[in-house]
């Protein structure tokens, strides 16, 4: 009944990264390195992380038709991903331009171009891609009513046969919808999404994971997974909260460790483990995922998470 473990809508866009001295003030121009293309952007990565692993994935999205769409298209074809709900046209594939000065500072411009343009519609377009799905995984690089019509979909459910699980990764930041929230089984949180989820809270300056975790779970999402880059991550749910340890690694570039992460993480739920034993599973696969550099290209396979120390 159900043709995908993981569904991921969301996000995709080229990553052009160059390198420079030092970033032009108004008015000026500096030189830079040659410039490197990179596809990326959250649902992308997601959907490679969790294809790469052995995840029956599809992404839904929305890329321009042009280069950079057609290089999208293409990595996460070669990762496996089903690319049969991705959406060519409307707007220039989202771009997100990226200067690394000598000390490895990224500043970043974010063209969201077709991202934007993922509309409820073009959800309600592809529903039979939310139906075949376990769970769905989501962020927020795309249009929030979008986001809210694939949620409000998935917990109606399809003719009496429950809709996917959702999991929801509020990145970037921004004030979201109560049935939203109430849907999220997990929501998953870095400390920066934590501490602006909770602003008007005492509890988001406490400075305490636990502390997040519960008041967030008290906004109502079902469950809430707070991570902690090398501290790992913090599971919590009505009746606990659970600290789970990252593996001690040797961190290179943790670019993408949260997508890997949030991507590995919805694919085991969607395979029937419960919460605590998916995240266990995917530190492992966020830690894998920084010992390489790059986002997409340092995620790992199903081997290469087996042979970190345990
Ligand atoms: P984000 O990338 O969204 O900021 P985190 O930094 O919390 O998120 O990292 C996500 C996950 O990646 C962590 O829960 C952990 O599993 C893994 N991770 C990140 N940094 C490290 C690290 N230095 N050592 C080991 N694992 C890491």
């Amino acid at each position: 009944m159900h043709d995908y473990d993981l569904l991921v809508v969301g996000s995709a866009n080229a990553d052009l990264v160059i390198g420079v001295d030092r970033r032009p003030g108004a008015g000026e121009t500096v030189l830079g390195s040659d410039l490197v293309v990179h596809p990326g952007g959250k649902g992308a990565n997601q959907a490679v992380a969790a294809a790469r692993l052995g995840a029956r994935t599809a992404l839904l999205a929305r890329v321009g038709d042009d280069g950079h769409g057609r290089l999208l298209l293409d990595s996460q074809r070669t990762a496996g991903v089903d690319t049969v709900g991705v959406l060519v046209g409307g707007a220039p594939t989202g771009v997100a331009l990226i200067t690394v000065d000598p000390s490895g500072d990224n500043s970043i411009v974010v063209s969201p171009g077709a991202n934007a343009r993922l509309t409820p519609e073009d959800v309600r377009a592809s529903v039979r891609l939310l139906a075949a799905a376990r769970v769905v995984s989501l962020q927020l690089e795309i249009p929030l009513e979008t986001v809210a019509e694939v949620v409000r979909t998935a917990h109606a459910g399809f003719g009496g046969r429950p809709g996917p699980r959702v999991v929801l990764n509020p990145s970037p930041p921004a004030p979201l919808p109560a049935d939203v929230l109430a849907a999220c089984d997990p929501l998953v949180v870095n400390e920066h999404e934590a501490r602006f989820l909770l602003s008007d809270d005492p509890a988001g300056s406490s400075g305490d994971p636990e502390k997040w975790a519960k008041a967030l779970l008290a906004r109502g999402p079902r469950s809430v997974v707070v991570t902690l880059g090398g501290e790992g991550a913090l599971v919590a749910d009505r009746d606990r909260t659970v600290p789970v340890p990252s593996v001690a690694v040797a961190a290179v570039d943790t670019t993408g460790a949260g997508d890997a992460f949030t991507g590995a993480l919805a694919w085991r739920l969607g395979v029937g483990d419960d919460l605590q034993a998916a995240v266990r599973f995917a530190v492992r696969v966020g830690a894998a995922a920084v010992t390489r550099p790059g986002a997409q290209a340092s995620f790992p396979n199903a081997e290469q998470v087996a042979a970190l120390p345990r």
